[in-house]
């Protein structure tokens, strides 16, 4: 089989002998030319050429274009995943002529590549050209229409008109532009998926219609475009080709879908790598033919790696406007697809090195900056993980309740508070059939940027000038509290007087407050301030010095300095306490099943989860692991108490058994936090759990509920991570893990208890199955062609390796499980081997006999073969042409069937 890297050397080979000069794709950024954000086709670094601003250094050349699809006129976003032939990044390979050669030629070499050096089946390819369309001022192309039958031999009644929309092509509303006539290539009756288009017939530029799928564009390119839309003809006349890179490597493969190509499968291969769960050793795997959600999910994410690494690559880093919102947008899109594969970590970043093993030798940018790619795209996962998972818990909660729409409102949090670009909240939405309020979100917007612009909104919390304190000792209790405003930031600036109306962002101070400010590994609190007629929303508190900064928006009524408000802490804080005090008992845990050297190196405490870093020279073992989550669970089901107290520092020293963070500095008096010792300056002693900490707890170690670790990793050297969830989360997480080894167990068909040893056993089969290369009957046998017939169904595909024996035990395989017919071929570097089964049945009815069937075959490999009527065997000595083969094979048994 071919490789992708041969398909591309092959084309520019082709018309190298056409005496084109080879020039290297342009950077994925245009340069100079801001009507683009990213190419979006080969010709935009000719545009220049064209227009007659420049002169052509050659009148011929052939290139190979970097494109990405996802804004402006051509815009293939939504398809990606969802289809098997769109993608945001791909290469367009083309040829040129400026002001050189015309139609003719450029048909004439299209169907010679085609047809000629790579041998594709004539009867699966059709033509198009312009059939005159009204908004378009240019009479329909009578040229090409006569052309392809002369200059090729594709019969006239395949070459077929259309209106402006497919055969007048323009970059975007500017620029040069012309008719154009395209080729199609009939994928088989296969392809064809009904689903997404009910009742719809498939056809030649029928939408959504994956049967049929345009490979080649020719653009005979004789006008510009003005602003006005007037068209004004070119000096010249050229020819601008686009050849989709990845769908010609999926024909010439001899595959369905570019993503079972060799330009995505390594891809694919690692992202199913990568969802392999430690704890479980299996996760989602990735059918080349599925539209389930984790196959979209899978080609999403494989397809999002490859356009991120390059427009890094190319310079573009991902930010809050243009091209680097772009990038982010895709970024952040592609990692909530990783949570529905189950990938809560960081992990796209992992794929980089997978693309630039494909394509750095092609693209050598890529393979220069591998590491920044790799970093930026890490540091950009981890950002967005901090508040995806939190997002999206109030993306469910709301869509939840909505019956058909999501408010602007909800949009603009999303956006603003949690980092969802509008665009994947309008995703998510519509996954659950419900649509977003667009003009909502805009307005909330507008609001958002004058108030911003107005100087309310936003701050830098370093720079804050004249803040007052803020009394936060009610900060360990949870109940409302009723305070005084004090006033707000605006820019760098504590304001002491005036009002804020609805919808302003702000910074709010209070005389004082139960809210915790973001301090000690612990996150800030969300909740609201509440006076008559109105309600302040607080979405993060921040500490700065002693002040509590209160960052939210008025979400009703006026606020205004001086107001006395109710303030409440929201009910997320219940489960940073969980954690918090989780925690400690997890430190304490470590300790015990670890030994006394275990360390604390830092930790993060969040509603979501616990994250504790320790020192530890080596992984920690599943049993250790286990018997620490044992040891805290005792604690919880022993609802011990938890007491906290000022004591001064030097007496706290004292304390037996005491921990404190080593190298942290303590205020005096200091806070000490203890569980299961009423008074620990006089009952603890050195097994107790007493901690120096400012942090909020629980009053009794039941209120956790119930405590589970979700991961052990090692962060740097010698430091060990583990990231453990309470409560509601830990319920909702031993919920998810139970759907998974469910759904193992029943494709595995045993019971859980037994999936281990089920797939010990497969493993060995595996190995077994690789060592005997002859005469096995199973392995990896895919249909590329079924053809439905009365006696059952008749199966053609490529086997894996040219070994007759262990093809014709497949064709024994799918005999007994039902199949009336079946041809496996195999190629080899230098050989092709074809092996026909055709059932006793199917033989007697006297339609079919597999030594004609298996010749009809070998003849388009330039080989021979024969045997019995119910099995033969061919080989053939061009491997190339397989795929071609095996469509011969289609089409002879479906004319004898007919
Ligand atoms: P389609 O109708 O399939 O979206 P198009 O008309 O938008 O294609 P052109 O603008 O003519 O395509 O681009 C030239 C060629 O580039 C196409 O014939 C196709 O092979 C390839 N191509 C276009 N868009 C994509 C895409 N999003 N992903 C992969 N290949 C593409
Ligand atoms: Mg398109």
């Amino acid at each position: 089989m071919k490789t992708a890297k041969q398909i591309r050397n092959e084309f520019i080979d082709f018309f190298k002998s056409k005496n084109h000069e080879f020039v290297p794709s342009s950077p994925i950024v245009p340069i100079d030319d801001e009507t683009l954000l990213f190419a979006n086709a080969g010709m935009n670094q000719f545009k220049n050429i064209f227009l007659g601003l420049t002169p052509a250094q050659y009148p011929r050349v052939a290139n190979s274009q970097k494109c990405l699809r996802v804004s402006g006129k051509h815009n293939d976003l939504e398809e990606v995943g969802k289809d098997t032939y769109h993608h945001t990044f791909f290469e367009m390979l083309g040829n040129w002529s400026f002001g050189d050669y015309f139609k003719a030629e450029a048909i004439e070499w299209a169907w010679e590549l085609l047809t000629g050096v790579w041998g594709i089946d004539k009867n699966r390819l059709y033509a198009t050209y312009f059939g005159g369309d009204e908004p378009v001022p240019v009479p329909a192309d009578e040229e090409s229409p006569e052309l392809w039958p002369k200059v090729t031999d594709m019969p006239a009644g395949r070459v077929l008109p259309f209106d402006a929309k497919e055969n007048f092509w323009s970059p975007g509303d500017t620029g040069p532009c012309g008719t154009c006539s395209e080729v199609h290539y009939d994928m088989g009756s296969g392809n064809c998926d009904g689903s997404r288009h009910p009742g719809e017939a498939c056809a030649v530029n029928v939408e959504g219609c994956g049967r049929f799928v345009e490979l080649w564009n020719l653009v005979f390119i004789q006008f510009s475009r003005d602003e006005a839309g007037t068209l004004e003809p070119l000096p010249a006349n050229h020819v601008d080709t686009g050849l989709g890179f990845e769908r010609i490597c999926a024909v010439l493969q001899g595959k369905r879908s570019n993503y079972d190509t060799d330009v995505f499968l390594p891809l694919i291969k690692m992202i199913e790598k990568l969802c392999q769960g430690p704890a479980f050793g299996f996760g989602p795997k990735y059918s080349p033919d599925g539209s389930s959600a984790t196959d979209v999910a899978f080609r999403v994410v494989a397809d999002h790696a490859r356009a991120v690494s390059f427009a890094i690559a190319d310079g573009v880093l991902p930010s809050n406007e243009g091209r680097g919102y772009v990038i982010r947008r895709i970024l952040r899109r592609a990692a909530r697809f990783g949570r529905k594969l189950g990938q809560h970590k960081p992990f796209l970043h992992m794929l980089v090195p997978v693309v630039v093993e494909q394509m750095g030798e092609v693209f050598p940018e890529i393979a220069q900056r591998r590491k920044q790619i790799a970093e930026t795209v890490r540091d950009e996962e981890e950002s967005f993980n901090r508040t995806l998972d939190r997002g999206i818990d109030l993306f469910d909660r709301v869509a939840a309740d909505a019956d058909r729409q999501l408010s602007g409102a909800v949009a603009f949090e999303l956006y603003a508070t949690y980092g969802f670009p509008v665009d994947l909240t309008q995703l998510m939405a519509a996954e659950r059939g419900l649509t977003v309020d667009m003009p909502g979100y805009e307005d909330e917007m507008a609001r958002h940027r004058e108030i911003s612009a107005a100087g309310g909104g936003t701050f830098q919390a370093a720079a804050i000038t004249g803040l007052p304190e803020t009394d936060d000792t009610a900060k360990y209790e949870t109940g409302p509290v009723q305070a005084k405003v004090l006033g707000w930031v605006v820019g760098e600036n504590f304001v002491k007087q005036g009002a804020l109306g609805e919808g302003a962002e702000a910074a709010v101070v209070l005389d004082k407050t139960p809210f915790y400010g973001e301090a000690g590994g612990q996150v800030g609190d969300t909740g609201r301030l509440a006076w008559k007629g109105g309600r302040f929303d607080v979405r993060d508190a921040r500490l700065v010095g002693h002040c509590v900064l209160h960052i939210g928006v008025v979400a009703k009524g006026t606020l205004k300095v001086g107001a006395e408000v109710t303030v409440q802490v929201g009910a997320s804080r219940a489960d940073a306490m969980r954690n918090h005090t989780a925690t400690h008992l997890l430190n304490w845990a470590l300790r015990r099943v670890l030994g006394g050297r275990v360390d604390q190196a830092g930790s993060v405490v969040e509603p979501a989860r616990l994250r504790f870093d320790f020192t530890h020279g080596q992984a920690v073992t599943a049993e250790q692991l286990a018997e620490a989550e044992r040891l805290v669970n005792e604690r919880i089901l022993a609802d011990e108490v938890i007491s906290a107290r000022q004591v001064p520092l030097a007496e706290a020293r004292q304390i037996a058994g005491v921990r404190a963070v080593f190298g942290e500095k303590y205020p005096d008096p200091v806070r000490v936090v203890s569980v299961g010792v009423a008074d620990p300056v006089k009952d603890a002693d050195e097994t107790s759990l007493v901690e120096f900490c400012g942090g909020t707890h629980v009053q009794r170690t039941g209120q956790i509920g119930f405590f589970k670790i979700v991961s052990e990793e090692s962060v740097a050297k010698g430091i060990r991570r583990i990231t453990a969830v309470t409560g509601h989360e830990a319920v909702r997480y031993v919920q998810r893990m139970d759907e998974a080894v469910r759904s193992a167990s029943a494709a595995l068909r045993v019971p859980v208890e037994e999936i281990g040893q089920r797939i010990a056993a497969m493993q060995k089969e595996l190995k077994g199955l690789r060592k005997r290369p002859a005469g096995s009957g199973a392995g990896g046998f895919q249909a590329d062609f079924v053809v439905e017939s009365a006696a059952g169904k008749v199966l053609i595909g490529q086997a894996e390796a040219a070994d007759a024996a262990a093809m014709r035990g497949l064709c024994d395989v799918e005999r007994q499980k039902g199949a009336a017919a079946m041809m496996v071929g195999a190629a080899d570097e230098d050989k092709v081997t074809l092996v026909a089964m055709v059932s006793q049945a199917l033989v007697k009815a006297g339609k079919v006999k597999a030594g004609e069937w298996v010749q009809a075959a070998a003849a388009v490999v330039g080989g021979s073969g024969g045997g019995k009527p119910t099995m033969a065997q061919a080989g053939g000595k061009e491997p190339d042409k397989l795929p071609q083969a095996l469509q011969a094979a289609e089409r002879w048994i479906r004319e004898r069937l007919a």
